[in-house]
């Protein structure tokens, strides 16, 4: 039996209302529903896909594309002063819905949202051997 849909690929085929701000070939962006601050948006991928490791290099590069004029145009219409731009991937990442998707939230100075996250220390050494097998890695 085939598995059901995940809720972004009935928004992209129009089953489930939504409130869209782009779409092309590749991706398809709408106003998030339950939104951390006016215009935060979420850009899908209009296949059905769980992890940004499976998309196709077209798919990557519309992502890619559209991110800059997506937060032209938040930017522009919210008097966003910044913003974050988030990509939950997998269910150890707090992804929710299991098709990529990014995140654009606009951020203001006094939206009291924050943003923290605690950064370990790494020596030059242990830095230059992870990167060593990074850049080794199929
Ligand atoms: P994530 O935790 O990265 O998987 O994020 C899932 C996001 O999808 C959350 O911010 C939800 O508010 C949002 N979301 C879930 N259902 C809908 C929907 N029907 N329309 C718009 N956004 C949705």
């Amino acid at each position: 039996m085939a598995a059901p849909a995940s809720i972004f690929a009935r928004i992209v085929a129009g089953e489930i209302p939504c409130q869209c701000v782009y779409q092309d070939q590749y991706v398809f962006a709408f106003l998030d529903v339950n939104p951390l601050s006016d215009g935060h948006t979420l850009i899908v991928t209009k296949r059905t896909v769980e992890r940004v490791e499976d998309l196709t290099v077209d798919e990557g590069a519309a992502l890619g594309r559209v991110l800059p004029l997506l937060v032209r145009r938040l930017t522009a219409v919210t008097g966003a002063e910044g913003c974050n731009i988030l990509q939950n991937n997998g269910r150890v990442a707090g992804q929710e819905v299991p098709h990529v998707h990014f995140h654009i939230i606009p951020r203001r100075a006094d939206d009291g949202l924050g943003y923290r996250w605690r950064a370990q220390k790494r020596s030059p050494a242990e830095l230059e051997t992870l990167a060593q097998r990074i850049r080794a890695q199929a």
